[in-house]
């Protein structure tokens, strides 16, 4: 097996490659996420930022200022506005895990900040909460 995978967005137009091993592999309930993953959670393969490598592609950037109060650009693809990853300034990269080729490859580990988790949703408490950072 290799020990570096691909994904890239709908159109393919990005694509980029990744560590298969990540640090961490969260579902993250927080807002931001929510909103532009249209979902209740958000699949984030976390990598240190310094992994990640585009192989093609140049994705546009939104910054926003987290509610801990730090600069994170969530990245998309600006033909067809799949979320690729986000680049967070604590020099991580929170991949989007449903992007990646093999969908199985994302096997989540923990949840965060799921105190935000819509009501309705059913959440899966034998996963580890990662503490917000
Ligand atoms: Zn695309
Ligand atoms: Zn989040």
């Amino acid at each position: 097996m290799s020990d570096r995978i691909e994904g890239g967005c709908l159109c393919q137009a990005v694509r980029f490659e990744v560590p298969a091993e990540p640090l961490y592999q969260l579902l993250c309930f927080c807002s931001d996420c929510q909103v532009v993953s249209g979902s209740q959670s958000y699949a984030s393969y976390l990598i240190p930022l310094s992994e990640l490598k585009r192989l093609k592609g140049e994705p546009l950037g939104y910054s926003v200022q987290s509610d801990r109060g730090r600069r994170n650009t969530r990245m998309f693809c600006g033909e067809c506005g799949s979320r690729v990853w986000a680049e967070l300034e604590a020099g991580f990269a929170s991949v989007n895990g449903m992007a990646l080729d093999d969908k199985t490859a994302f096997k989540p580990s923990h949840n965060h900040r799921v105190h935000n988790a819509p009501p309705w949703c059913a959440v899966d408490t034998a996963l580890e909460d990662l503490p917000p950072t």
